[in-house]
C-alpha cells in the first residue's frame, strides 16, 4: 500500500472469479463516463489473453498501477447493479469472514449463465432480422463478416431468438448482435415482466393452530421488520411447517417477501409443494437439480421481485430477494447446509443469521434435532427457542430401547428380538423401517487364508463389495474395479465381510419373501423420479419393508411405519471427530422421528455392543435435550466449539511431505497472539485419498476476534510461500470436521 493517494483517471475495482485475494483495476470503456458503469453491475473485460466477466465493486479516483498499465473494460453487461448494495455488503462480510478471495464469493452467489454473462432482467429482449438482414445474407455486405453472418442466418432459420437463447450459442454474440443493429439487418423488442402488487392469494387457509404453535407463530410475528434469532424447535410430526407457512403468509401480506433454506437432499419437493398448495404466487426454487436455464430463470425471478417466496438449498442464502421480510432455515442442524468442499467453504445457515442482521428480519431456524451451536445460543440469549413438544392429532412419541448383541443371537447383521420384532408389526399391517448407515453390499472383502483385504490403490481405505454392479468401490475417490474371483495373493476364495444395505435387503428378501421390500441408497435412488417412486411404494402401502441409508432421515413421512431398526450406530461411538456424537444423536431421533406416526404409536430398536455407553444412555433416558446438555458441558470441558472457535487449513500434495511442508512453514511463519492456539501440523485421518496426501494444521481460540485478525494477517503470507506451490491449500473457518 502506497502512503499517497492515487491519482490520475477514475478507474473501476472489479470482482474477478480468481484465486487471487484482491480486486482489479480496469479504466471504464473509450465511450461511456466512470458514472454510467454502476457498482454491482457485471462487465466484459480482457485478462490476460482471456476475456472474463467481472463484477464492478467500487469506483476508485485512481490506481496504485501506472494509468499505462490499465487495461479497458470492453463492454457493460447490466445496465442496473446485479447485485444491490446490501448484498454487496452480505458478500464482502463472507468474504472477510471465511477469509475467502472476494471475487470467488461473489462468483459462488451468482448462477453460471450469469457467471457467463447472460442478461440479468427478467425482462427478455427478443430479436429479429428485418428485410435488410435477409437482403443483406444474399449479397456483398457481409461476405467479409462470417460471425454477423452465422448469427442472421440463425435468427432468420429461428424466426427470432431471445437474448438468452443467442447467449446459450454464440461466446461474443453482443458485439456481433450490435454490429448487425447498427446496420439495420436485425431488430429487438422487450417484454417486460409484471409483478404482482396485489396481496398474494391464499389457495386455502391454514390449518388451526395448537396452542404451541400459536405462540412461536405469534412470536416470530412480533419480531418482524427487525432482526431477532429463533430457534423453533419441534419434534417430528409437530408442525413447525405450519409455523413455517403462517409466517410467510404473514410477510407476504405486508408486501415482503420470504426467503426458505432447505437441506441438499429429498425435502425440495415437499416444502415446494406445502407451498404452492397453500400460496397462489411465484414461486423461485433455487437447487442442485435445475439446469443452468432453469436457475437462470429462478434467480431473476428472485431479482425482479416476481417471485414472493424463494426456496432453495445451501447456496440460495446468496439470492437476490427484495423487499425481505423473513428468512426460514428448515432442518438447520443438517450438515449439508455446510460447503465442505472446494474453495468457498461457508455455512449457509450461519450466514443467513448475519443476512436476516444486515437486513433487519427475523431469521428462523426449525428443526427436531437442534445444533448444539444453536442450543448455545439460545443459552447465551443471542436466539429465542420456541418448543413445539407434542405431535399433532395426539400422535404418541415413539419408545427407543437398545438390543444389546452380545447377549443375543444374530442372522447375518440382524439380531433375533428384531427379526421378531418384525413379524409382529409386520403381522399387524404396518411398515417397517431399518436404517444403516452404508451403502453396497459389505465394507470389507477378506481372504480368510491370508488375511487380504481389498484395499484401494487411491485411498487408505478399504473397497466396499457391490453385488448388483458385481463390482469393488471406494467410497471416498469413486475408484471401481470388477469384484475379483479369488485372492490375488493366494488364489483362496474370498469372502465379504459385514453389511451394508444391499445385504440387508438380500437378508430381509429371504427371511420375509412374501413381504415387497423398497432400498433407500444412493445407488438405487440416483434421480429425483426414482425417489418420488420409491416413496410412493411405500406411501400407497405396497411396500412393507424400507431398508435405506441417512436418505431415510431427512424429512420423508411414513405414517404406516411403526417399528425402526437401527443396525450400525456402534461406528460413531468412539469418533475422534468431536461431532460424531451429536450427528449419531440427531440421526437416531430423526430416524425414530419416522415412526408411529398419526394415531399408531411407534418402536424404535437400536442395536449395539455397547449399550452402557453414555451417549446412549443419555439419549434413552433424557431424550435429545438431555443428550444436547450433556453433550455441551463435555465441549465446555474440552474447549470444543461453540467454546471456543476454529479453522482449520488444510494441505494435499503428491506426497506426504509435500502436504506436511507448507503447514510447517505456515505455522513457522505464524505469530499468533496468546489467545490463538495452533495444533500440528499433523497427517488428515484418512491421510491419502484419491491418490494425494492430506494434512492438515488446526487453529483454536475462544476469542473469535482474535482468530480473525490472526488469520487475516496470515493468510496473505501463505499465498507467497514457495512450499504453496506444489500443494493445494484451503482454510476452513468453522470446520465441521476436525479429523
Ligand atoms: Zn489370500
Ligand atoms: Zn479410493
Amino acid at each position: 500500500m502506497s502512503a499517497t493517494p492515487p491519482s490520475g483517471p477514475g478507474v473501476l475495482r472489479i470482482a474477478l472469479d480468481t484465486p487471487l485475494r484482491r480486486l482489479f483495476d480496469y479504466l471504464p470503456p473509450e465511450d461511456l463516463p466512470l458514472g454510467a458503469m454502476p457498482v454491482g453491475a457485471r462487465v466484459h473485460l480482457p485478462f490476460g489473453r482471456r476475456q472474463l466477466v467481472g463484477t464492478i465493486l467500487a469506483h476508485a479516483a485512481g490506481s496504485e498501477l501506472p494509468v499505462e498499465r490499465l487495461r479497458r473494460v470492453a463492454e457493460l453487461i447490466d445496465a442496473e447493479p446485479l447485485l444491490d448494495d446490501t448484498l454487496r455488503g452480505f458478500l464482502s462480510w463472507a468474504s472477510e469472514y471465511y477469509h475467502h478471495p472476494i471475487g470467488e464469493v461473489v462468483a459462488a452467489a451468482l448462477p453460471r449463465l450469469l457467471r457467463e454473462g447472460a442478461p440479468a432482467l427478467a425482462a427478455l429482449t427478443h430479436w429479429s432480422a428485418t428485410a435488410a438482414g435477409t437482403a443483406a445474407l444474399a449479397g456483398a455486405p457481409l461476405r467479409r463478416a462470417p460471425q454477423q453472418r452465422a448469427l442472421l442466418q440463425r435468427l432468420i432459420a429461428t424466426q427470432g431468438a431471445s437474448s438468452l437463447d443467442l447467449a446459450e450459442g454464440a461466446p461474443n454474440w453482443r458485439g456481433t448482435l450490435r454490429k448487425l443493429s447498427e446496420q439495420g439487418f436485425v431488430v429487438s423488442h422487450e417484454e417486460p415482466v409484471t409483478l404482482q402488487d396485489a396481496a398474494p392469494l391464499l389457495r386455502v387457509q391454514g390449518l388451526t393452530l395448537g396452542s404451541e404453535q400459536q405462540a412461536a407463530f405469534a412470536a416470530v410475528r412480533a419480531g418482524l421488520g427487525g432482526f431477532a434469532s429463533f430457534l423453533l424447535d419441534g419434534v417430528t410430526g409437530s408442525g413447525k411447517t405450519e409455523v413455517y407457512l403462517r409466517v410467510i403468509e404473514e410477510v407476504l401480506a405486508r408486501g415482503q417477501r420470504a426467503l426458505v433454506l432447505v437441506p441438499e437432499i429429498g425435502l425440495t419437493p415437499q416444502l415446494l409443494q406445502r407451498l404452492h398448495e397453500r400460496f397462489d404466487t411465484v414461486i423461485a426454487p433455487l437447487h442442485s437439480q435445475l439446469t443452468d436455464r432453469e436457475r437462470l430463470l429462478a434467480w431473476r425471478d428472485a431479482r425482479s421481485g416476481r417471485a414472493r417466496i424463494v426456496i432453495g438449498t445451501r447456496s440460495a442464502v446468496f439470492a437476490p430477494v427484495p423487499q425481505l421480510g423473513v428468512i426460514i432455515v428448515d432442518e438447520e442442524h443438517d450438515a449439508s447446509f455446510k460447503q465442505h468442499e472446494g474453495g468457498f467453504r461457508y455455512s449457509a445457515r450461519d450466514l443467513a443469521i448475519v443476512r436476516a442482521q444486515q437486513v433487519g428480519v427475523p431469521v428462523l431456524l426449525g428443526s427436531a434435532t437442534p445444533a448444539l451451536e444453536s442450543l448455545y445460543n439460545v443459552a447465551v440469549g443471542k436466539a429465542t427457542r420456541l418448543s413445539l413438544p407434542r405431535r399433532a392429532g395426539a400422535a404418541a412419541t415413539p419408545t427407543l430401547a437398545l438390543l444389546d448383541l452380545r447377549a443375543h443371537a444374530q442372522h447375518r447383521g440382524l439380531s433375533a428380538p428384531l427379526l421378531l420384532a418384525m413379524e409382529k408389526h409386520l403381522g399387524d399391517g404396518n411398515q417397517v423401517l431399518i436404517f444403516i448407515n452404508r451403502r453396497g453390499y459389505a465394507p470389507t472383502l477378506l481372504c480368510k487364508a491370508c488375511g487380504w483385504i481389498a484395499p484401494c490403490t487411491h485411498c487408505d481405505a478399504r473397497l466396499t463389495v457391490h453385488r448388483a454392479s458385481d463390482t469393488l468401490a471406494c467410497h471416498h475417490c469413486g475408484a471401481q474395479q470388477p469384484l475379483p474371483t479369488g485372492c490375488p495373493r493366494c488364489g483362496h476364495e474370498l469372502r465379504p465381510v459385514g453389511q451394508g444395505t444391499e445385504r440387508i435387503e438380500e437378508v430381509l428378501r429371504e427371511r420375509f419373501a412374501d413381504v415387497p421390500l423398497v432400498r433407500f441408497d444412493r445407488d438405487s435412488v440416483q434421480k429425483a423420479a426414482d425417489l418420488e417412486a420409491a416413496l410412493l411404494r411405500v406411501n400407497s402401502g405396497e411396500a412393507r419393508i424400507l431398508v435405506g441409508t441417512q436418505m431415510l432421515t431427512k424429512g420423508h413421512h411414513f405414517p404406516q411405519v411403526t417399528l425402526v431398526g437401527v443396525l450400525n450406530a456402534d461406528q460413531s461411538l468412539f469418533s475422534a471427530d468431536f461431532r460424531a456424537a451429536e450427528r449419531l444423536a440427531q440421526t437416531i431421533i430423526q430416524v425414530a422421528g419416522r415412526a408411529g406416526r398419526a394415531a399408531k404409536p411407534g418402536e424404535v430398536l437400536i442395536q449395539t455392543d455397547y449399550p452402557q455407553h453414555p451417549l446412549l444412555q443419555n439419549l434413552l433416558a433424557r431424550g435429545y435435550d438431555g443428550f444436547a446438555q450433556a453433550a455441551l458441558a463435555e465441549r465446555a470441558d474440552a474447549r470444543w466449539p461453540p467454546y471456543s472457535r476454529l479453522a482449520l487449513l488444510r494441505s494435499s500434495g503428491k506426497t506426504a511431505q509435500a502436504a506436511l511442508a507448507f503447514l510447517e512453514q505456515a505455522r513457522a511463519q505464524a505469530q499468533p497472539p496468546m489467545q490463538v492456539k495452533l495444533l500440528g501440523p499433523v497427517p488428515a485421518s484418512m491421510a491419502r485419498r484419491a491418490g494425494r496426501h492430506h494434512a492438515q494444521l488446526l487453529a483454536e481460540s475462544p476469542d473469535r476476534a482474535a482468530l480473525h485478525r490472526f488469520l487475516a494477517d496470515w493468510l496473505p503470507q501463505l499465498d507467497a510461500l514457495p512450499e504453496a506451490r506444489g500443494v493445494r491449500w484451503s482454510l476452513d473457518v468453522d470446520p465441521q470436521e476436525v479429523f
